[in-house]
């Protein structure tokens, strides 16, 4: 049995002139969205991902975010410095220090995934993202550069009123009332160097010889016989 075709509309002379027409009248009336970039700068929100800086002070190198980078585009290298012991009888350490730290952003896809798993707070992103190269090989930025970033990384949004002291915050405000209340408690010392009020009183009820005596004596010429 053969399908049924639905019938088809008989077409209006100029009607798809008609419908284009109304589509230009509806779009002429809004309004436009187009950016004039590079003319006026995009107006970007705050956590946009345009580039990663790193705060080379934080950084421990523990590898954890070239390890868990899915591109294998951190390139980290370091080497082992011993550091004296503290205390005399105490044990020598060994530190990890940064001698290079890279990102290739050719191969970067933007995931954040090493901002996220780095247990120092050493990586952020910064939304710049004006650094278009001609050679590909320029699209990895050494430490320095990298550390450049750094200084365009927006600040934090503050927090919710309503949210928990964060612990550093609260630990820091601790150990200052800590402080506070000791040296309120101790008895105030008196400096070795300071004269006694009541020696002070004193010297300040003794007459003064006046400036012009001294002055006398000492313009006075040398008698002869003197020593
Ligand atoms: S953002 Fe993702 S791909 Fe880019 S360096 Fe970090 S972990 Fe690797
Ligand atoms: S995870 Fe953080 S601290 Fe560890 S090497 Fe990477 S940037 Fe440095």
């Amino acid at each position: 049995m053969a399908a049924s075709v639905p019938p088809t509309r008989p077409r209006i002379p100029g009607s798809g002139l008609a419908r284009g027409l109304a589509v230009t009248l509806r779009t002429m009336t809004k309004k436009t969205v187009t950016e004039q970039y590079p003319d006026v700068q995009p107006d970007l929100p705050p956590r946009t991902r345009g580039v990663i800086g790193l705060f080379e002070e934080n950084c421990t190198v523990c590898m954890l975010c070239a390890r868990e980078c899915p591109d294998w585009c951190i390139y980290i290298d370091s080497h082992k410095e011993t550091v004296p012991a503290a205390t005399p009888g105490g044990r020598e350490r060994s530190r990890n220090v940064l001698d290079r730290f890279a990102i290739d952003f050719a191969l970067c896809m933007y995931c954040g995934i090493c901002i996220e798993v780095c247990p120092f707070d050493a990586l952020f992103w910064s939304p710049e993202f004006e650094y278009a190269e001609t050679d590909i090989r320029d699209l990895t930025h050494e430490r320095d550069k990298l550390r450049e970033w750094m200084w365009t990384v927006p600040a934090p949004p503050a927090l919710d009123p309503a949210a928990e002291e964060p612990k550093e915050i609260a630990a820091a405000r601790k150990t200052a009332e800590k402080l506070a209340a000791q040296q309120e408690a101790q008895p105030e010392v008196q400096s070795p160097t300071e004269p006694h009020a009541d020696e002070q009183a004193r010297a300040a009820e003794q007459p003064t010889r006046p400036t012009g005596e001294s002055k006398q004596q000492t313009d006075q010429p040398r008698q002869e016989g003197d020593a």
